[in-house]
């Protein structure tokens, strides 16, 4: 039995994850569920999974889902705590021994560094925590022991193609190229000063995933894929020079590796997260999913081209913070977030996004050239990001 931990059990990847563990639930167990103030659908977690501790990181909310508990016979055992101490500390507990980290951007980084530091097995799809903190990850990780497989389709799908070869945060040997495919959102095909304009609903609409609202406009600026270069570059000790970012509409083929012999070597599927997630849940062996399957005698075609810089400019941007170094994509991730979530209430236009977050990284970047030596220092200069963006933003604002 494997007992796992699942923060951010509300959103997109953690309704994934537990729809998988319903599905076998001879083989995992939820000790643990987190999320931020969605009070209704955890109780409906609690209901079907009976965790023995919940956090919610809203105290307001916490109270909520209490007073919800109580008074039920069957949540005597559901312990509801607070707080972002509490998220931190959760994943430390005994009976943790997978740790999905399924929290969107930066709220994550503590309770993963948490869990790297006590050794667990940590199910990555918090990209976010890498691109802020990868050396921090990276150290606490070796430290610990803790070993991180990814949930991201396409560093899963990476792992997929090392096999036996894969450890966590090491180059593996023969391996000269990395391949990130990316669908090009749902702007692809449209003009420049059209993207500049795009509306919140035609953003997160995506083409061919069903996500949170805050990667599918990163989807859609294509930053999706530059915090996935970043991430890649950490997972994978790979150089940023050797990892490549090809179009491909499909989402069929979710990336590649090339070999010193020539060879290159896909991991294809439907576009569903639930074939990822149960990879890594259940490496190193196979669990049956429920994900539908590629028919390959229906006529198909797989497409693959450059991306465009000129319309899609934050993937450059994201490979520039990662030649900087230092805290250089700590501060675009954190300048990104505000940008996404200013966009999101409709403060800003959808190409001001873009923008924010270039000026952000030209603003700080005398002071974001040296690496952090603590997850607080990062986090100070986290917060200056942030409130450089925030007036950017302010400056823009509809
Ligand atoms: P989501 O918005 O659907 O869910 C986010 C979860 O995090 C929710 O449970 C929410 O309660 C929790 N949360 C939000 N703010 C928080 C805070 N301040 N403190 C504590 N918890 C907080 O997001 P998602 O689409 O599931 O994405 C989660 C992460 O996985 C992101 O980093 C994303 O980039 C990555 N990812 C998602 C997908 C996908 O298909 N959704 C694919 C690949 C990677
Ligand atoms: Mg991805």
């Amino acid at each position: 039995m494997k007992r796992m931990a699942v923060l951010g059990a509300t959103g997109s990847i953690g309704q994934s994850t537990l729809d998988l563990v319903a599905c076998h639930s001879e083989q995992f167990r939820v000790s643990v569920l987190t999320a931020h103030r969605q009070v209704e659908p955890m109780l409906a977690l609690c209901t079907e999974f009976r965790p023995s501790l919940v956090v919610m990181t809203d105290p307001e909310a916490a109270t909520r889902l209490r007073q919800a508990l109580k008074g039920q016979a069957w949540a005597g055992g559901i312990e509801v705590a607070d707080g972002p101490a509490a998220l931190t500390e959760c994943v430390s507990r005994d009976d943790v021994d997978m740790v999905v980290a399924g929290i969107v951007g930066a709220a994550g980084l503590s309770a993963a560094i948490a869990a790297a530091r006590h050794g667990k097995t940590i199910l990555l799809a918090n990209k976010e925590a890498l691109v802020m903190a990868g050396a921090l990850m990276v150290n606490a990780a070796r430290e610990g022991g803790a070993t991180v497989l990814p949930i991201d389709s396409e560093h899963n799908a990476i792992f997929q193609c090392l096999g036996e070869q894969y450890r966590c945060f090491s180059t593996p040997a023969g391996v000269t190229r990395l391949l990130l495919t990316a669908s090009g959102g749902p702007f692809r095909t449209w003009a420049k000063d059209q993207i500049f304009g795009a509306t919140v609903r035609e953003a997160i609409t995506h083409p061919n995933w069903s996500m949170g609202k805050k990667i599918s406009v990163d989807s859609a600026t294509m930053m999706n894929k530059g915090l996935e270069l970043i991430e890649a570059h950490w997972l994978f000790a790979m150089p940023e020079s050797r990892i490549d970012v090809v179009i491909h509409p499909q989402s069929v083929v979710h990336s590649m590796v090339e070999f010193a012999d020539g060879s290159t070597l896909a991991q294809l599927g439907a576009p569903d997260m639930r074939t990822p997630i149960a990879c890594a849940m259940s490496w190193p062996t196979r669990i049956v999913t429920p994900v539908s399957r590629l028919d390959w005698t229906a006529q198909r075609q797989l497409d693959f081209e450059p991306p465009d810089h000129d319309r899609f400019p934050s993937l450059s941007l994201a490979r520039d913070s990662l030649r900087s170094g230092g805290s250089a994509s700590a501060v675009m991730n954190a300048a990104n977030e505000v940008a996404v979530a200013a966009f999101l209430e409709e403060r800003i236009r959808f190409g001001h996004i873009f923008e924010v977050v270039s000026d952000t990284l030209e603003a700080l970047s005398g002071d974001a050239t040296t690496v952090p030596e603590s997850v607080e220092a990062l986090l100070a200069m986290d917060v200056r990001a942030r409130d450089h963006a925030l007036a950017q933003c302010e400056r823009k604002r509809l």
